[in-house]
């Protein structure tokens, strides 16, 4: 609807305009569903804050490696960046490990002397980056810290094998899938990607001990049945469909109880355990079965977080945390408790309610009805698309605005070439939240960018 003006430029919780009637409910870290119980999920008492995790939060300022602040970079942009640390670095190696199906290379970076193999494999999903974001500071460590105690130890101890961004196609699409449009994830059974066949290769000739399968999720997920973000899931995952847990596995829970001891100060209260239902097509769960301790890291959302910056700290501490316990066997004597005790990723939530107003669109009678909105990336809020259209008032949001007394006026991406009205689940959001009905007196907009 062009004819809306808006009074003054709004931003949602702006202050002052309009403020007295949106009631956000964002981020809502401690709040509980009335009458649920919340799930205990801090670290247990006894268990002391690890010294580690202060060390390496404050060494990430330092290592960081810089030009990575949005979450949306492709390959080239990524190895400009990784390729000056790794040539200034005679620790680091880096070879070339195959190819995507659109010959982009895939690079393995290796690291350290020792014994036992560890491999971390990341963005086989092209939209998730947080983690390779992480894998680049980690080198920047490993390269630029060779005095420091824990790099010795890890090279001492450990071959370390990175594989940063794994789908460099679907990375340059900020895209989930390949060139071809296959999950690289689902593909570990057939390997009829270039990519699943590459990583697959790299796990035959190294035999890794331990393995870490590096993701994003939905940052719509709740922790257990509590309102807050799932900021870190974590999972040994089964490798077969039997319930009996191996001493293989059994190290990987206790490697996820250090990961968890080592971020609870950063997110706490918001680290879950990922589903654990064995997908044979998947590679976190055949990599179990081909003889390697995989513990699969999930990034998801936090609070004002939306390019994943403090997330990508967060890993920092994380893997390197996870590491260290690897590389000196202390992993062998956390308690499975921490693991146990993890709370599942809950339910998900929408991201946008717009409770209680009344619905404007062309040709149609004012109406009174919620309107509930997802958007493309939840994080940075673009691309909203309406799910759902009328008494929505069980459903829950990440953000509820309370409309009532508002009006809610479907613009011109909402007409159809006829001049009727195109409104309802699935389509794309081009909405004006006002305080008149004509649109005059713009509270919010919620459309394209
Ligand atoms: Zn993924």
């Amino acid at each position: 609807m062009t004819s809306a003006r808006a009074a003054t430029p709004l931003s949602p919780g702006h202050r002052g305009e309009a403020a007295a009637i949106i009631l956000p409910m964002r981020f809502d870290n401690l709040r509980v569903s009335p009458g649920i119980s919340p799930i205990e999920n801090r670290l247990p008492r006894a268990q002391p804050l690890p010294k580690l995790t202060t060390e390496l939060r404050a060494l990430h300022e330092i290592v960081r490696a810089s030009g990575l602040d949005q979450r949306r970079f492709g390959p080239e942009t990524y190895w400009t960046i990784l390729d000056p640390i790794l040539a200034s670095s005679p620790a680091l190696a880096c070879e070339r490990v195959g190819e995507s199906a659109e010959d982009r290379p895939l690079r393995m970076v290796s690291f350290g002397e020792g014994e036992m193999a560890v491999l971390a494999w990341s963005q086989m999903h092209g939209d998730e980056s947080t983690a390779t974001m992480a894998l680049a500071d980690i080198c920047s460590f490993l390269g630029r810290h060779p005095e420091h105690a824990l790099v010795r130890t890890l090279s001492r101890r450990l071959r370390l094998y990175f594989v940063p961004m794994l789908n460099p196609d679907g990375a340059a699409r900020f895209q989930r899938h390949n060139a071809v449009g296959i999950d690289i994830n689902r593909d570990a059974r057939r390997l009829a990607t270039p990519e699943g066949r590459a990583l697959k290769a790299v796990h035959d000739r190294i035999r890794p001990a331990f393995g870490f399968n590096l993701h994003d999720q939905s940052p719509r997920f709740r922790v257990g049945d509590s309102g807050r973000m799932a900021a870190i899931a974590l999972l040994a995952p089964a490798y077969n469909d039997q319930p009996e847990v191996s001493e293989r596995r059994r190290a990987a829970m206790r490697v996820c109880g250090v990961v968890r001891r080592a971020i609870e100060p950063l997110v706490g209260g918001h680290v879950t355990r990922y589903d654990d239902a064995f997908n044979p097509r998947a590679f976190g769960d055949l990599m179990g079965a081909w003889g390697t301790s995989t513990i699969l890291l999930e990034s998801g959302g936090w609070p004002d977080d939306p390019q994943k910056q403090h997330l990508r700290m967060v890993n920092f501490v994380g893997i390197l945390s996870a590491l260290a316990s690897i590389a000196d066997g202390s992993y062998e004597q956390v308690d499975l408790a921490l693991y146990d005790g993890l709370p599942p990723n809950g339910r998900m939530v929408s991201d946008l309610l717009l409770a209680r107003g009344t619905l404007i669109a062309p040709g149609l009678p004012p109406t009174a009805a919620d309107v509930l909105i997802e958007y493309d990336d939840p994080l940075t809020r673009s691309g909203p698309t309406i799910v759902e259209v009328g008494d929505l008032a069980d459903r829950e949001a990440h953000e509820t605005v309370a409309a009532s007394g508002l009006f809610v006026i479907a613009g011109e991406g909402h007409g159809a070439p006829d001049g009727s009205a195109r409104i309802g689940p699935g389509v794309p959001a081009d909405l004006v939240l006002a305080q008149d009905p004509a649109g005059e007196v713009v509270v919010r907009r919620i459309g394209p960018d």
